[in-house]
């Protein structure tokens, strides 16, 4: 980290510190559901993977797995696709908690430098994550997308859209939060910094 070049003064205030209306917990990828308990299958039952369905038996989640046409209740293990398809969402859920931190992290620090940060989010669409971090009356926004990177974004709003100019931040993907603040602060004051009010320091 001590790598990167801060061209801007040092915030004084904490991240945590800083409220944003994207200040909302990420949602849950799936909702578990739990059915009654009717056999002693409690070993199954306490498997992580039996959060998820089975994608073998067609067991529900919470649910034991069952064999020979579900005549039998599988108490002490579950399918192997099983244990896979929850370590699968386990690490897509992992990755939508690392990519909502990853755009928070920039909003926070952004509204610490004076930037009008007026929303954030970050969501997963087609096995692709990305984000957006609105400025002012949305005249703007910073967008990130995992195999993109950081681009600018701005007006006019046509038919189309409010931003149909996107400026490449020439960023990496995965930039540190320090050089993608630096980019977006070069880059409002190289653009009209519309709904942009710096605090002075
Ligand atoms: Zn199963």
């Amino acid at each position: 980290m001590t790598a990167a070049v801060r061209t801007f003064p040092r915030p004084s205030a904490r991240v945590e510190d800083v409220y944003l209306p994207g200040d909302v917990p990420p949602p849950a990828r799936s909702r578990q559901e739990h059915t009654a308990v009717t056999t002693t299958d409690e070993a199954a039952r306490a498997l992580p993977a039996t959060a998820v369905p089975c994608p073998r038996c067609g067991a529900e989640a919470g649910a034991p797995c069952t064999s020979h046409g579900g005549t039998r209740v599988r108490k002490h293990d579950v399918h192997q696709a099983r244990t896979a398809a929850h370590a699968q969402q386990v690490a897509a859920q992992h990755d939508d908690q690392a990519a909502w931190a990853y755009i928070r992290e920039v909003a926070h620090r952004l509204a610490l430098e004076g930037v009008d940060v007026t929303d954030y989010w970050a969501q997963e669409d087609d096995d692709h994550h990305e984000g957006l971090i609105v400025i002012g009356d949305q005249a703007q926004a910073f967008g990130w997308h995992d195999e993109q990177g950081w681009r600018h974004l701005t007006g006019p709003r046509t038919d189309f859209g409010p931003y149909n100019n996107a400026t490449d931040l020439d960023l990496a993907v995965d930039a540190d939060v320090p050089d993608v603040v630096a980019a977006v602060l070069s880059a409002l004051g190289a653009d009209d910094p519309a709904g942009t009010e710096r605090i002075p320091i």
